[in-house]
């Protein structure tokens, strides 16, 4: 691809055929004008595609600098390290501004290295989103909807396309299956997810490496423009700029752009009143909670989805709908840790308090009776062969020590309280050894299975009461 540098012939002639291009030891490059005039002119004309072109040609950023003829180096008898070839593109075959080009070197400069995405990976998009695999529900039907329309005329109906919503409800799954389906459907398009945190940091690296130029081309010059989690821009004022630039030039050519946050653009507080305007021009659409219905088809589509997906009695996709309520993402955690299981034990989980105390860790269980931590201390307690007055008192052998940590976890778990008075119920203790207790019990559980198996039969105990 040839670099973006257009300069008629009469112009050429005028302004750049009595420039001079020099690198310097320093690695800057000098450009070598007759006159100020000259200067001015192409740097307020040329700017973004001489610094292009020099990147290019120079293999990285440069920092170009203009010197007027009198203060050249030819003028105080230094010779410049290396000349770079610029090339004048309105001319067949390439025209040079400076000296001493190679025809190799001028065919090098002229590659783009912004790599067009020709494959779903190279759009940044995740092969497993699409449209076939996700289940509509009441909650998503709308969103579904424009989302296919925007999938099928993109930057014709609803430009910008804004999806808001809690975590885990499929916001990323819709924005890259419309993404999938532009790129695999229309062969020129180019298409470009990123999350906003990943475009603040190319952005930030962008400055760093004076490579703004790159940057922008790879924003600005896409039919389709994906960026997730757009509250990220909060508080980001450099990265709003930037972004809100790029959004104008693609909206002004009619590129697609999609948005993804998990408020909506008038909750976002301290982002830049111009940028949450143009958030709400085009469709500003809700996904909410799953209801059960919705929850249980997912379910079963998901097991469907697995590699040799285990047999599960209905109670159990049942029993998962009904506690995980408000992520669809947790939902497919309990899923697969319910599968991981069936796999490795050969059996699933015989009734509900032993399926409860498996997936106590994997999600936010929300108890149908209220446990108490005197339940969780007696339970405990019996188990280690204490007795409550041990967890609670300051002895610190470690047999003791250690089911005094199991049940701080299981207070922390399953119980709303808070740690400090947590830290009270075990003899006032302070909450720095709650958390820590927390830490252990977790890190031992992950590290062994017969404890992990321990823990999960004491859940089950306080759970039967
Ligand atoms: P968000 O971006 O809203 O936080 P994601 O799009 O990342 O949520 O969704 C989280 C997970 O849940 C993903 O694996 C996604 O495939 C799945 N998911 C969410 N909603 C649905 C749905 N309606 N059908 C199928 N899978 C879904
Ligand atoms: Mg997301």
């Amino acid at each position: 691809m040839l670099l973006p540098i257009k300069i008629g012939p009469e112009n050429f002639e005028r302004w750049f055929s009595n420039v001079g291009v020099e690198l310097t030891d320093h690695g800057k490059v000098i450009l070598t004008v007759p006159n100020p005039i000259h200067h001015l002119w192409i740097e307020s004309n040329y700017a973004a595609p001489l610094s292009e072109v020099v990147e290019v040609a120079a293999g990285g950023p440069r920092q170009i600098e203009f010197h007027v003829q009198s203060s050249t180096a030819a003028a105080n008898g230094k010779t410049p390290a290396v000349v770079l070839p610029l090339v004048d593109m309105s001319v067949r075959g390439g025209r040079q501004i400076g000296r001493a080009p190679a025809a190799s070197e001028v065919i090098s400069a002229t590659v783009d290295p912004v790599r067009i995405p020709r494959t779903l990976a190279e759009a940044g998009l995740n092969p497993k989103y699409c449209f076939d695999n996700f289940v509509v529900g009441a909650n998503s039907q709308y969103s579904a909807a424009v989302a296919k329309a925007v999938a099928e005329k993109p930057g014709r109906i609803y430009n910008p396309l804004f999806f808001y919503g809690g975590t885990g409800l499929g916001k990323t799954h819709l924005m890259q299956a419309i993404g999938r389906e532009i790129l695999l459907s229309k062969k020129k398009a180019v298409v470009r997810y990123v999350t906003s945190e990943q475009f603040t940091n190319e952005f930030v690296e962008a400055i760093r490496g004076q490579s703004l130029p790159l940057f922008r081309r790879k924003y600005r010059k896409v039919d389709v423009l994906l960026i997730d989690d757009v509250h990220f821009f909060v508080g980001k004022d450099s990265t709003q700029e930037e972004f809100f630039h790029t959004f104008n030039e693609l909206f002004n050519n009619s590129k697609q752009i999609v948005l993804a946050s998990d408020c909506a653009p008038a909750e976002m507080k301290s982002l830049e009143h111009r940028l949450v305007s143009r958030f709400e021009w085009g469709l500003t659409t809700q996904i909410q909670n799953p209801d059960f219905e919705t929850r249980a088809a997912i379910l079963q589509r998901k097991l469907g989805d697995l590699e040799d997906a285990p047999v599960m009695e209905p109670w159990i996709l049942e029993f998962i709908a009904q506690r995980v309520r408000q992520n669809v993402r947790k939902l497919e955690g309990a899923l697969s840790r319910v599968a991981a299981h069936v796999s490795l034990e050969g059996s699933a989980p015989a009734n509900e308090s032993a399926l409860e105390a498996l997936l106590h860790d994997v999600v936010d269980m929300e108890p149908t009776k209220t446990v108490s931590v005197d339940a969780i201390q007696r339970v405990v307690a019996t188990h280690y062969d204490l007795r409550v007055g041990d967890l609670t008192g300051p002895r610190r052998p470690s047999n003791i020590a250690l089911a005094r940590q199991v049940a701080m976890y299981l207070t922390r778990h399953m119980t709303k309280l808070p740690l400090t008075q947590i830290g009270d119920e075990f003899g006032g203790r302070d909450h720095g050894t709650v958390i820590h207790a927390c830490k252990v019990i977790s890190r031992r559980m992950m590290a062994a299975d017969d404890f992990r198996k321990t823990v999960e039969s004491l859940i089950a105990k306080v759970v039967e009461g």
